[in-house]
């Protein structure tokens, strides 16, 4: 039997995706793979992945805490948002042809996290932004704009799922002769490594 993927929880599981995107994706594992485990139980855990993957710095995270504090019923529903869009990610990135009914829906999610965006000034030239905000599921916004460019990039192309028996994180290939197999070398990788080694062992 193969040892079970251990979960770590969301303040220190492994940003190995290589895109927000599917980061956000694997704040869950195990979906095909009969042990689902999720790492987002609430709304503060999704603040804190999007601190650790670098979406806003630590005054918008504690502002977006206390309005969840303040409003907890909200917050539950945008966690319930977040899972969706999540899982929605998932089927999109995994599948070999994705339903309409995805498509449109992170089509959809994009088209309003980019209506939300403002051009401002920066440095020397202008960026988009999003402005200030009290609401909940601005932590989404990033998330499904970046999940709708991956899909029309050339890199959606290298989108892989962990070869492991028990991971299904995804992440983008950029090793240079697309062989990147495990979604962490020394996490996934070493085990399989193990594996192989005992069942030489074994045989020998
Ligand atoms: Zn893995």
């Amino acid at each position: 039997m193969t040892k079970a993927h251990v979960p770590e929880p969301v303040e220190s599981m492994g940003l190995v995706g290589g895109d927000v995107s599917l980061d956000f994706v694997n704040t869950a594992s195990g979906r095909s793979k009969g042990s689902f485990q999720d790492k987002l139980r609430t709304y503060e855990d999704l603040v804190t992945w999007a601190e650790r993957a670098g979406l806003a710095g630590t005054s918008w995270g504690s502002r977006l805490r206390r309005l969840a504090a303040a409003d907890p019923r909200q917050a539950a529903r945008v966690l319930e948002q977040a899972r969706s869009l999540r899982e929605l990610l998932f089927r999109v990135f995994s599948a070999h042809a994705p339903s309409r009914e995805d498509l449109e829906g992170l089509g959809d999610t994009a088209a309003r996290a980019a209506s939300m965006r403002r051009l401002s000034r920066v440095d020397d030239g202008f960026a988009f932004a999003w402005p200030q905000s009290d609401q909940l599921e601005q932590v989404l916004w990033p998330v499904a704009l970046a999940g709708a460019e991956l899909l029309v990039s050339e890199e959606r192309a290298r989108v892989k799922e962990c070869a492991s028996d028990t991971c299904d994180w995804l992440f983008l290939d950029r090793s240079r002769n697309h062989s990147r197999r495990w979604c962490d070398m020394s996490d996934c990788g070493n085990r399989a490594k193990a594996r192989r080694y005992q069942a030489r062992h074994r045989h020998s």
